[in-house]
C-alpha cells in the first residue's frame, strides 16, 4: 500500500466580502480544515475528507452553500455540488435541489452509487430520499442574512481538495449560486470539469467564481493541464486566472491539490478564504 503525506485545502469563495467580519470567516474556515484533517489525519479517504470539510461549511451560515446559500430571483434556495474521486474518475453531482442539508452528501452517495453522475431537482430529491440522505424543511436554509442580501452581488461558495495517504485525490465544490439568479439557473459547481475536477496521477481543484465564466473556459480541467505543463500548483493557478479573465471574461478563483500534496490558490477577486492543513503544520495555514 502506498503512504503518502495527506494534505488538505478549502476555500470559501472567491466573493467573499472584504468588509465583513473576518473572524466569522476564518472561524468557517478552520472548522472545515479540522472536520477534514481529522479523516485524513487517521488514515482515512480523500473522499471522506473533503465530504466532511464541505459539510462543515454547508452547515455554516456565512457561507453560501447549503443553509446561508443566496437567494434566487424568487427568494428560494436553489443548491449545486459535485465530488470526484481521481482513481477510478467517479463523480456525482446535483444542481437546482432544495431542502437538503448536505447536497454534497447527496453529490457523493450518487457517485458510490455508480449509476448515473448527475441529477437535478425533484429528481435529486428523491434520489436523497432513497439514498437516506436528510431532507429539510426548504424554510430552515433561508438565513435572514440573504433575505437582506438578495440584491448583492457578494457570495461565498465553498470547496474542498484532498489527498490521502493512499494517493487518492478527491474534490468538491457546493453553493447557492449566485445572488438573484434566475429559477432554474445552474453555475460551473456541479459540472464535472468546470467547477471540480479530480485525478490522483496529476490533481484536484476546486473552483469558485462567476459560473459562466468557468464554464466558457472549463476551468477546473483546464487548471489540471496547466499543471501538467508547469508543476508547480501556485503557478498554474495563477494561469488559471488569467485564463478565467482573459478568456473566460470573469472573475473567480480556485484551490488545488496536486499529486505531490503540495497545494496551490489563486483568485482575481479581492477576497477568497483558504485553510491548508498538511502534517508540517500543527493548525490550519490561513493565508488571508
Ligand atoms: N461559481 C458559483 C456559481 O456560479 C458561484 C460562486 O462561486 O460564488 O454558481
Amino acid at each position: 500500500m502506498t503512504s503518502r503525506v495527506p494534505a488538505l485545502i478549502v476555500h470559501g469563495g472567491a466573493g467573499a466580502d472584504p468588509t465583513d467580519d473576518p473572524d466569522e470567516l476564518r472561524d468557517g474556515i478552520r472548522q472545515a480544515v479540522a472536520a477534514g484533517w481529522a479523516v485524513l489525519r487517521d488514515g482515512g479517504s480523500a473522499v471522506i475528507a473533503v465530504e466532511a470539510a464541505v459539510c462543515a461549511l454547508e452547515d455554516h451560515p456565512r457561507f453560501n452553500a447549503g443553509r446561508g446559500s443566496v437567494l434566487t430571483a424568487d427568494g428560494t434556495v436553489e443548491m449545486d455540488a459535485s465530488i470526484m474521486e481521481g482513481d477510478g474518475l467517479m463523480n456525482g453531482a446535483v444542481a437546482c435541489v432544495t431542502g437538503i442539508r448536505h447536497p454534497v452528501s447527496l453529490a457523493k452517495r450518487i457517485m458510490e452509487e455508480g449509476r448515473h453522475s448527475f441529477f437535478v431537482g425533484e429528481g435529486a430529491r428523491a434520489r436523497a430520499r432513497e439514498l437516506g440522505v436528510p431532507l429539510c424543511d426548504p424554510a430552515e436554509l433561508v438565513t435572514e442574512r440573504q433575505r437582506r442580501r438578495l440584491e448583492s452581488i457578494q457570495a461565498g461558495t465553498v470547496g474542498a481538495v484532498a489527498l490521502d495517504r493512499r494517493g487518492l485525490i478527491a474534490a468538491a465544490t457546493s453553493t447557492g449560486g449566485i445572488p438573484g439568479k434566475l429559477p432554474g439557473r445552474v453555475g460551473d459547481s456541479p459540472l464535472i470539469g468546470c467547477g471540480t475536477y479530480a485525478e490522483s496521477t496529476l490533481g484536484g481543484v476546486s473552483c469558485t467564481g462567476d459560473g459562466e465564466a468557468i464554464i466558457r473556459v472549463v476551468l477546473a480541467r483546464r487548471a489540471l493541464d496547466i499543471l501538467k505543463a508547469t508543476t508547480e500548483p501556485r503557478h498554474a493557478c495563477q494561469v488559471a486566472v488569467d485564463v478565467l479573465v482573459e478568456e473566460g471574461r470573469g472573475g473567480g478563483g480556485l484551490i488545488c491539490i496536486d499529486w505531490k500534496g503540495q497545494a496551490g490558490w489563486a483568485q482575481s477577486t479581492s477576497l477568497m478564504p483558504v485553510g491548508l492543513m498538511s502534517p508540517g503544520h500543527s493548525a490550519p495555514f490561513l493565508p488571508f
